[in-house]
């Protein structure tokens, strides 16, 4: 394992008992809810063209204390244990943080997507879904699978054909793995729904007036300056709803390729085609590329956003970060090393058990849709629609005055499932937002947004275990 990962691990560790100090619950319960309760570690073969392979995974399930676990898989030449551990965890406090009711988990393979052609890349998806299953590792009430870094839909929808090919009839097959097509038992919204949950986040703080005092910036998201690393699901969402729904402006993208400025804002949805075309955000129509990549980190911004990989703002350059406020779309980008200096230069940092639960949250809506076997929205649309026609048409008659027909379409919509899911994910983040500041509000020792997201899931896993029985 690499030292990199390794610090990862032990970046999560060392913030979990930084809040787990600031508790007074019993020391083997904190022991309990740290730990990581089963790790899956296989090994398989797969037939390529150049021969065979032998393949390096893992699932695994951080806590039991709510099933079914719940995390997304990752395909990444980087995975290893300790960082499968370290995800997993993570996913514990961000379900009870947005009150989904799941264990955390994740599952990881170590290979580069990129190195692979779809027909290979489903053969070893395939193949890591059924030793899941021989392993009682998946399944609706076991565990969920989704997407995550190098997974989307696709991948998802290979797991599900594979889980009910070898659990023919089982009812509720299509809920053992979220992040679905929606034409093949998906939801609307979840391919956006990470990227939309980072937006909302990041608006709640920009409008809250006191947080904005401490670090001298206006209120409101409309021209606040973004800078984010990473164009995949996540960074990509980001980008086009801040600048579409916030009105901020992206001056800077990091990729692979490397980074691209232009201070007047990047169309971020016209960035993605032109990637899509070219293969490359480089030479983009009015960006300059930087000459380091990695200089992204520098770029004098409001609000940065790494959302690629973990360990990417380290103590090395910590002290480059010109920005007031970072927000954790990917998983583990601020090391705790960094985050000490960061904190003393007065950055707030939305972290990612927070910001990035959006995700999670639709996979919840898209679970509850799979085990309901109806689509939201199905029963009461059009009742809706025809009880608010008829209240415009009674106000119309009552009043003699007549609106327009666009007037009226708006006023009597009924919701569809995007509207619901939206919703929902928007109530979702914003209630996490506000049990996350009384905290900070509250406690007089805890003053960063990282520990008093730990403490609000630390109590709440805590209560679990205690009704349970298991712990006085
Ligand atoms: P993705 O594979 O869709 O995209 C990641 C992007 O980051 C890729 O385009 C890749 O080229 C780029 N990248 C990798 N290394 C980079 C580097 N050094 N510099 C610049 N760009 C780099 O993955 P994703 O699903 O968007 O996940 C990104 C992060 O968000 C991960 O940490 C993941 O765990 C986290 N996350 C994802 C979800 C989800 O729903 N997909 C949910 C919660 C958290």
């Amino acid at each position: 394992m690499s030292n990199k990962q390794a610090s990862f691990y032990q970046s999560v560790q060392t913030n979990f008992e930084k809040a787990a100090s600031k508790t007074k619950l019993p020391k083997g319960l904190i022991a309990q809810i740290g730990a990581c309760n089963s790790v899956y570690q296989m090994r398989f073969p797969i037939k390529t063209p150049k021969g065979y392979e032998v393949i390096e995974a893992y699932r695994v399930q951080h806590s039991h204390h709510r099933l079914p676990t719940k995390g997304g898989i990752r395909f990444s030449h980087l995975v290893n244990q300790e960082e499968v551990m370290a995800l997993a965890s993570l996913m514990t406090f961000k379900c009870a943080i947005v009150n989904v009711p799941f264990g955390g988990a994740k599952g990881g393979v170590k290979i580069s997507s990129r190195a692979y052609s779809p027909e290979m890349l489903e053969k070893i998806t395939r193949r890591y879904t059924v030793e899941l299953v021989r392993k009682n590792f998946i399944g609706p009430g076991t565990d969920v699978p989704a997407p995550d870094y190098g997974t989307g839909s696709r991948e998802m929808a290979w797991i599900l054909d594979t889980y009910s090919q070898l659990r023919n009839g089982e009812l509720d097959a299509a809920a053992c793995v979220t992040g679905k097509p929606t034409a093949q038992n998906g939801i609307q919204g979840r391919t956006e729904a990470t990227g939309r949950g980072v937006y909302y986040s990041l608006r709640e703080l920009l409008n809250d007036a006191d947080e904005m005092k401490k670090i001298g910036l206006e209120t409101g998201t409309a021209g606040k300056t973004v800078v984010i690393q990473g164009l995949g699901n996540v960074g990509s969402y980001t980008g086009m709803i801040c600048r579409d729904e916030g009105d901020m402006k992206v001056i800077a993208i990091s990729e692979i390729e490397g980074t691209i400025h232009d201070p007047k804002g990047i169309d971020v949805a016209k960035l993605i085609k032109y990637r899509k075309q070219k293969g490359t955000i480089i030479g983009f129509p009015g960006t300059k590329k930087l000459k380091e990549r990695n200089d992204w980190v520098g770029i004098e911004c409001d609000v940065l956003i790494p959302a690629a990989l973990e360990s990417q703002i380290r103590k090395d350059n910590a002290k480059k970060v010109n920005t007031k406020i970072i927000v954790e779309a990917a998983n583990g980008p601020v090391t705790a090393a960094a985050e000490a200096i960061l904190l003393k230069k007065g950055v707030i940092i939305l972290p990612d058990m927070f910001a990035n639960a959006g995700g999670v949250t639709v996979s919840y809506f898209e679970w509850l849709k799979n085990l309901s076997h109806i689509r939201f929205g199905r029963m009461e649309k059009r009742f809706d629609e025809r009880s608010y026609t008829n209240l415009v048409n009674t106000v119309e008659k009552m009043t003699g005055k007549t609106i327009s027909q666009k007037e009226k379409s708006v006023l009597t919509k009924g919701a569809d499932e995007i509207d619901l899911v939206r919703s929902g994910l928007e109530e979702t983040m914003i209630d996490a937002y506000h049990e996350i500041r009384n905290v900070l509000r509250r406690k007089r020792n805890v003053d960063d947004w990282r520990t008093a997201a730990f403490l609000v899931s630390l109590e709440k896993v805590a209560s679990d275990y205690m009704t349970m029985g298991i712990f006085p």
